[in-house]
């Protein structure tokens, strides 16, 4: 997992898209250009914005969100608007959503908001699930003593031991009947915030800008896919898809968002990623930062060195979270596994060229290097210094094992 370099972003085109009339990169863009861009995404989410809140059967909630993103007194903001879609911090967006969600279910029954936002999501997990332990805990971290009444079947002596399927499904009628007011709801809410934010509606013109202006070379979650940005006729084209961090289905407000898009590998999005709740389950996102040093590949033992077995795997340094799941998601240590050829060249090129040689050709060949930096990444085959990684498949990769191989990269 890379960083995605936003200091390689082309600013000037990416905010022709958000455009931002006030913004001040706009003395170099003409008045032709602005009103060409603003008519291909600002200006129909305006449109869409205003159209959905003054529908007289609009849900109450949406109404309520889209006037506190959106409007200034009565009047819908442009600027309101340009800053949510380039905002970078979700946190607050997300608790404003969740917060009036939780405002679906009636004041009586508030006591048991939590249960009715986390029960289907658990129960999902749960029936995934088919280790024992693992699913009691899903389930008793949602159905405690003090609810449990609601789920006919469970009582508080069956959540010291593993409930039974039969009775875990004896309740299921029960929690549906309960949480069939709030499903229908929150399914209106996330209808009507997709008729607004609808990311079908963004050509593909402006998708493969977008993706184009990134300058996002391999794909931040696997870092082993490139992705290519290509030109057919003048026009933009790139290999890569847009993965939405935090997804569609459930946050359809941030569907549009500049950063929430990840350009990505097809594999990465479309066949690992699939529906997995970056909201829910922490995952390391790449406009923040990568593994870094806390999750690094390094050998496994010394029988690499000795002509062995190449063994290698990710370390999640410090165990945390964020990694763990990624690493589980996109499976980082097991698609890795394919690349022990090139882990065995590297273990020998590491062998081969040591510190005191490598200082030697910098000496010899002065005229040929321009720093210490690009030879290695001559000689090793790849960029190695933190904020390249991005720059080629393996990277992260690369740079990690020569750390653990003693090549000091830096000079
Ligand atoms: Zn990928």
């Amino acid at each position: 997992m890379i960083k995605i370099n936003t200091k390689s972003f082309d600013w000037l085109e990416i905010n022709k898209i958000y455009i931002d009339p006030k913004g001040r990169d706009w003395s170099e863009l003409d008045k032709v250009d602005r009103e060409e861009y603003a008519k291909l995404l600002i200006e129909p989410l305006k449109g869409k914005i205003q159209t959905q809140y003054d529908k007289t059967d609009t849900h109450r909630i949406v109404k309520q969100l889209l006037e506190q993103w959106f409007y200034e007194g009565n009047k819908i903001s442009y600027s309101k608007i340009t800053n949510y879609l380039r905002e970078k911090n979700f946190e607050e967006i997300i608790s404003a959503f969740e917060e009036a969600r939780s405002s679906i279910i009636a004041a009586t029954d508030k006591r048991f908001s939590n249960i009715l936002i986390d029960w289907p999501v658990a129960k999902q997990k749960a029936m995934e699930i088919n280790e024992p332990s693992e699913r009691k805990h899903i389930i008793t971290e949602v159905i405690k003593p003090g609810n449990c009444h609601m789920f006919a079947g469970i009582t508080i002596t069956d959540l010291g031991i593993e409930p039974e399927r039969s009775t875990i499904y004896s309740s299921k009628e029960k929690i549906e009947a309960v949480t069939l007011v709030y499903d229908k709801e929150l399914k209106t809410i996330i209808k009507e915030f997709k008729a607004v934010f609808n990311y079908k509606s963004l050509s593909k013109k402006i998708r493969h800008k977008l993706l184009t202006a990134t300058h996002v070379m391999v794909c931040p979650y696997c870092n082993r896919q490139y992705i290519t940005n290509y030109k057919v006729a003048g026009e933009s084209r790139s290999t890569a898809d847009i993965d939405h961090f935090y997804c569609q289905d459930r946050y359809p407000f941030l569907a549009l968002s500049l950063y929430n898009f990840i350009p990505s590998c097809q594999i990465c999005n479309s066949r690992f990623k699939l529906s997995v709740d970056f909201g829910k389950d922490e995952h390391i996102n790449p406009h923040k930062r990568g593994f870094d040093k806390d999750g690094v590949f390094r050998l496994k033992g010394v029988e690499s060195l000795l002509g062995g077995p190449i063994e290698f795997e990710i370390v999640n340094v410090d165990n945390s979270e964020e990694i763990k799941n990624s690493l589980k998601t996109f499976r980082l240590n097991e698609v890795y596994q394919t690349h022990q050829d090139y882990v065995g060249e590297l273990v020998k090129k590491a062998q081969i060229y040591n510190d005191g040689q490598l200082t030697e050709y910098l000496e010899n060949f002065s005229e040929l290097f321009e720093s210490k930096n690009e030879m290695h990444r001559i000689i090793f085959g790849n960029y190695v210094a933190e904020e390249e990684l991005g720059k080629r498949p393996l990277a992260k990769l690369a740079k990690d094992l020569l750390d653990d191989l003693g090549i000091k990269i830096r000079d």
